[in-house]
Parts: structure tokens; sequence; C-alpha cells
């Protein structure tokens, strides 16, 4: 394995370094405090704050980062990206000021790879251009989402239209006032193999007969100005050409997507890890009980050394599923992709709740971004698969190679 950074990649790691310190980690209160955190997404507004750091970081060059592909983005490796994606974690805010945040960065991945030149043109030059943002549709509150051939919503053909009905939830970003535009998942075919029954749908967010129901809130949070949609489709009609790649091929986009953004999501929570690491050294040495600094009170050295020994552990584990998949692509690199995505939340949420520990009554308070970096790393142990699923696969790929191999008829 390769971990060596190219001259290229170097030099987005400084720009992008200063950048957090000069702009982005400087503008974290401004930004919130141009929230509005209530249930009524129909009023929320893109902070200013958000806006003026885009601007900025466009101009700077750094933008669309994750995109491995140089004709829309900076043409890294996943490897290169890696230690990019994780300086832009340790700020909850950092992702959308380079373009690089979920579900959008997953939603531009599939139009790349899979989209038609119609669909591009239509949507992918403005979400490149981080002129509006999206949603992707496939958990439904109805049924075992984790398990994504439950999906029952229906992507149904009649004529030169596909007929959408169903009602998802957990449509990230769908209450941003910038939202135009969502990826569908519905059943086209019931009757084919499961893995080909599905088609993915692309279409604007104000088709008739698609309604946002309610946002969803998180540990209490709304989420402003993203927000988690429950979304009702209700005889959505759009024409034939908006299905993503040909029907029947959701899931093997769904495949195709989930890989690097799992991968990513892993990177930038590694960024938070070391974020609530430096805070919990920091308070450590400053605050001061029974007369010793709290680095000196009880198991504290211990707590500070396993959480570097461990993120270190989540880091080469990183860096070596995202090897792998610049390697071997998304399916030789299941295993590795699985694990992290147990591995890294665990870890980084284990660091931060260290760091509430260690700041006491401040440490639960919004005067620090640990609760909200608790709040929002928690969810990834849910979100793209449960930890158990991500398991279940990894013990499967491992057992797999102590069964007899089929032996082809003579
Ligand atoms: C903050 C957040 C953002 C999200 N964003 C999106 C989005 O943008 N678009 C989207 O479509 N979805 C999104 N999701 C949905 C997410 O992907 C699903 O919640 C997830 O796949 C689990 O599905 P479920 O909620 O239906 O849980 P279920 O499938 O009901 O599973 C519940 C629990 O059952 C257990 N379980 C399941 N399978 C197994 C197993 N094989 N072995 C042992 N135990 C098991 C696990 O403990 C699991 O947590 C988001 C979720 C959250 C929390």
């Amino acid at each position: 394995m390769d971990f060596s950074l190219s001259p290229k990649a170097q030099s987005y790691i400084q720009r992008l370094s200063a950048f957090m310190q000069e702009h982005v980690l400087p503008a974290e209160p401004e930004y919130f405090g141009q929230l509005q955190n209530h249930p009524d997404w129909r009023t929320w507004k893109q902070p200013p704050a958000m806006e003026s750091l885009k601007g900025k970081a466009r101009a700077a060059g750094l933008w669309n980062l994750f995109l491995p592909d140089a004709e829309h983005g900076a043409g890294l490796t996943n490897v290169e990206y890696a230690p990019v994606a994780e300086i832009s974690g340790r700020s909850s805010i950092a992702p959308e000021v380079f373009n690089c945040n979920a579900p959008d960065t997953g939603n531009m991945e599939v139009l790349v790879k899979y989209g038609s030149d119609a669909q591009k043109r239509r949507w992918l030059g403005p979400l490149l251009a981080g002129e509006i943002r999206s949603a992707f549709c496939m958990t439904e509150p109805d049924v075992a989402s984790s398990d994504a051939t439950n999906i029952q919503a229906t992507a149904l053909i009649e004529g030169d239209h596909v007929v959408l009905n169903g009602r998802k939830w957990w449509s990230s970003g769908v209450g941003h006032p910038h939202c135009r535009v969502l990826i569908f998942m519905g059943v086209t075919y019931p009757a084919a193999p499961k893995y080909q029954r599905h088609s993915m749908v692309v279409l604007p967010l104000d088709t008739p007969g698609v309604k946002i129901e309610r946002m969803v809130p998180v540990f209490g949070s709304y989420e402003a100005p993203f927000g988690h949609g429950e979304v009702s489709f209700t005889n959505v009609r759009v024409p034939l050409d908006h299905i993503i790649a040909g029907p029947g091929r959701g899931f093997e986009i769904a495949q195709g997507r989930l890989g690097p953004g799992r991968i990513h999501h892993c990177m930038r929570t590694l960024g938070a890890a070391e974020r609530a690491l430096d805070l919990l050294c920091r308070r450590s040495l400053q605050r001061v009980a029974f007369g010793k600094p709290l680095a000196e009170l009880g198991g504290n050295v211990d707590v500070i050394a396993n959480a570097r020994i461990k993120l270190e552990q989540a880091r080469l584990l990183t860096l070596k599923a995202a090897w792998m998949l610049d390697e071997v692509g998304t399916r030789g690199a299941r295993s590795e992709i699985s694990q992290i995505k147990v591995a890294v939340p665990n870890i980084a949420l284990e660091i931060i709740d260290q760091a509430i520990q260690m700041h006491g009554g401040a440490g639960v308070s919004s005067d620090v971004p640990l609760a909200e970096l608790y709040a929002a790393i928690r969810t990834l142990r849910i979100a793209d698969g449960p930890d158990e699923v991500h398991r279940a696969l990894i013990a499967k790929l491992e057992l797999k190679k102590y069964k007899p191999k089929s032996v082809a008829p003579a």
C-alpha cells in the first residue's frame, strides 16, 4: 500500500488548512447565529455567512474536491482526498463551503457516472456550481430500509412516462432553500430478480405530487437549513428520460454511490475526532481541580493516550480502504469500506464523549462544538446502513474464505 501524497495533494492540504483557520473556524459563531432552527422549513434561509464562505473557497480553487474525475472536480484519488476531507471534517459547516457535502456529493457522483447528457446539463452543472442543492430519497418509514430490497415505493412505466408513488423519510437536505432536485428510488419490475427491480429517477422537487410532509428532528434539532424530510409522492409523472441509466438499474447505482460516500463520511469523522481530542487536551491542561490540571488527575493520561492510539488505527484503516477503492473499486473494497463504516464513528464517538466529560457542564453546552459533533456522528452508526448490517457483510466475506469453492462441471 502506498499512502504517499503527490505534490498536488500536498498543495490542497496546505491551502485547505490555511483556509479553515483563516475563514471557516472563525465564521462558525456568525453562521450558527444566523440559523433558524425551528420546524417550519418553508421559512428557512441560507445563512449569508455561508454564501460568502463559498465565494471565497471557489475563488481560492478549493471547490468540488471530492470528485476523482478531473473534468468536473479536483481529480484527487481517494487516498489523496482522505486527508483533505479529514481537515474539512473539523467543522460541521466546512463541507458545504467547499461544495463537498452529502448528499450532494453522492448525487453528483451518480450523475457523473450514470447520468445522460441531458440530465448532466440540467442538474450536474448547477450542483457543481453550488447554485442548487439536492436530496436522495431511498429510506421509507414503513419498512426496514437497512434491507433496501424492502423498499416499496413504485416507479412504474406508463407509456413514455414513469409514475412515482410512495412515502420516503430521512431525505436529507430536502428542506434547504436551495434544494431543487431529488433522486428517488422505487420498484419498477416487482417480478424481476431482487437486485433488478428498482430504478432511480431524477426529478425536480417542485414536480406536482411531491409533498414535503414535515422535517424529522435529530436529537431535537431540525438541522436547518438542510433538514431531513418526510416526503410523499402521489402519482408523480415525469418523462421516461428522467430514469437514471435505464429502468431496473437502481441497485447497481446505489452500490456505486455508497462506496465513495461512506468513505468520505469516515474521513470527515476523523477530523471531528481530531478536533475533539484537541479540545480535550487543551481543557485538561488549562483547567485545575484539586490543585492539579485535569490532565494529571485520575486516569486522564490513559484517556488521552488511548484516544490517540485509536485515532491513528482508525486513520490507517480508512487510508487502506481508500487505497483499495482506488486500486480495485467499490466491489473489491467492500469489506474494508464496511470495516471503516463501523470502526470510525464508534471510535470518534468514544473520543468526543471523553472530550465532553473533560469539559464538565461546558461539554454539553453549545459553547464548545462537542455536543453538536456527538449528535452528528451518532447518526452515522445508522445512516448509510447500521453497524450491524456492515458487520454482517464483513463476517459473510470472511466466512466465504472457508467455504468450499464450487467446482465447474467437467
Ligand atoms: C441523520 C440521518 C440522515 C439520513 N439521510 C438519508 C438520506 O439522505 N436518504 C435516505 O434515503 N436515507 C437516509 N437516512 C436513512 C438511513 O440510511 C436509514 O435510517 C438506515 O438505512 C436504516 O434504516 P431504518 O431506519 O429503516 O432502520 P431498520 O432497517 O428498521 O433497522 C433498525 C435496526 O435494526 C437492526 N438491524 C438491521 N439489520 C440488521 C442485521 N442484519 N443484523 C442485526 N441487526 C440489524 C439495527 O440495529 C438497525 O439500526 C438517514 C438517516 C439518518 C439517521
